[in-house]
């Protein structure tokens, strides 16, 4: 116990549903997030952050109050959450466990990404009948048994960022597949039921192209299936992101999370699917103002109840602090908001300025926040060092880097579709 807790039952929502407007569901859903994470999350989070362990136990709870099916359809079972209900009901979640938050993120996409998101998107009647029996068994694991996905992509090389096509290969054989390759920084390894890998199909005589990514739920359980390497890093512990080894593990063809060639359609056509890695760095940037105004007050469990609250420094700090997370929150929740099949050049523009604003803000809302609240405040007894911890490891996560980000705005402001400088 870390004392995060605190002022739990006073929490008020990160977005008040009548200011910002919130559907029915989007403020049901945030009320009970932020209700399990006072009550279930913020007391175990030092435990995995210490340990560099995974939080089973938030998973077996996530599963009994129905959180892993959020995004599935509710014709078929789940709670039907649209994308921006998903993104505000996580932001919940972050603040108080960010490892939670991040690895329910991976999980919650191999929903999302297959369910909302692909009735945008172009497929023959036929392949659509396919698409919804096979993701119908998934979701079935997932509702039934708690299964957990988990969503390896990186392989340390460009093909996360979206600029060459995955190492890891997909080769047909009668029934399915059989796969081999690597993924880094695989969130969940060794936890997770099945690993949503994305893979390059390989076709005979033909170079891999990024057209030929499959994406497969991998069982964890396959023969030729490993986890590999240490775990002890600067912040997200409790991720537990070790390296997968796929040797030639053969996987249904029932395994295919989407047919062939959509993964790629929904990259193009669907970019706002890569903002979901930014609600849990929106939590951790609530939690870290809201610990200092705790603190400050001298109302911070754990830590005497010493008021600071009176230094005009002080004062100043939190405004900054203050300015900083509304200016995140009003850029974020519009480019939530704008989420869609094939958006503007503006509202991608905006999606990445907001990617990219929340991940170094959070970064930076931490910093102030420890220096605003002084030495007592950044032991491990209390939260605040591991937020800062954690909220600094949100701007390398591909494929939306901070440095992407600042690489695609700025070509992109200043060329057009096919302009040149030739
Ligand atoms: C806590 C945590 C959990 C994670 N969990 C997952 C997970 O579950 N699944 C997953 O797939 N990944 C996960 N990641 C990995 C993450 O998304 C990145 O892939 C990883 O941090 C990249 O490490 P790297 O050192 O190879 O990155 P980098 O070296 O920064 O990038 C890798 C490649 O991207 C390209 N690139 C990077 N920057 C630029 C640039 N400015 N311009 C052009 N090209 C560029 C380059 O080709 C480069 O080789 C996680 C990361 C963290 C920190």
């Amino acid at each position: 116990m870390d004392g995060s807790h605190a002022g739990a039952s006073v929490d008020a929502p990160i977005f008040d549903p009548a200011a910002f407007r919130l559907t029915e569901q989007e403020a049901a859903l945030t009320a009970k997030a932020r209700g399990f994470g006072v009550r279930v999350l913020a007391s175990r989070a030092a435990r995995w952050d210490r340990e560099a362990s995974f939080p089973t136990d938030n998973y077996r709870d996530l599963h009994a109050e129905g959180l892993l099916g959020i995004c599935i359809p509710s014709e078929e079972g789940g709670t039907g959450a649209g994308f921006r209900a998903y993104c505000l009901t996580a932001a919940e979640l972050g603040r108080y466990c960010g490892a939670t938050a991040l690895t329910w993120n991976m999980h919650v996409c191999s929903t999302l990404w297959t369910g909302a998101l692909t009735e945008d998107l172009e497929m023959e009647a036929s392949v659509r009948a396919e698409h919804r029996r096979r993701r119908q068994l998934h979701y079935a694991r997932i509702l039934r048994d708690g299964a957990v996905y988990s969503q390896p992509f990186s392989e340390g090389g460009a093909a996360a960022a979206g600029a060459a096509a995955f190492g890891t290969t997909a080769r047909r054989v009668p029934g399915g597949f059989v796969v081999n390759g690597r993924k880094i920084f695989a969130s969940l390894a060794g936890h997770a039921d099945y690993y949503g890998i994305l893979c390059t199909e390989t076709k005979e005589g033909e170079k891999p192209s990024r057209r030929d990514t499959l994406y497969l739920g991998v069982p964890a359980s396959s023969p030729g299936v490993s986890v590999t390497g240490e775990w002890d890093p600067l912040g997200m512990r409790g991720t537990v992101s070790r390296t997968l080894v796929f040797q030639d593990v053969f996987v249904e063809e029932d395994a295919a999370l989407m047919p062939p060639g959509l993964y790629f359609q929904a990259a193009t056509r669907w970019p706002h699917m890569f903002l979901t890695l930014s609600p849990t760095y929106m939590g951790l940037a609530q939690a870290a103002c809201d610990f200092t105004v705790r603190y400050l007050r001298g109302e911070q469990p754990g830590a005497p109840p010493v008021k600071r609250r009176m230094y005009p420094t002080k004062q100043i700090a939190v405004a900054q602090m203050k300015i900083m997370l509304e200016q995140t929150k009003a850029l974020w929740f519009q480019a939530i908001t704008d989420a869609r099949p094939d958006p503007s050049k503006e509202q991608v523009m905006r999606a990445l300025a907001a990617q990219h604003s929340v991940m170094e803000n959070a970064a930076a809302i931490a910093a102030l926040a420890v220096r605003t609240c002084g030495g007592q405040a950044m032991l491990k007894s209390l939260p605040l060092e591991r937020i800062f911890r954690d909220s600094r490891c949100g701007a390398l996560m591909l494929p939306w880097t901070a440095e992407l980000c600042l690489d695609r705005i700025g070509r992109d402001a200043l060329y057009e579709k096919g302009e040149t400088d030739e």
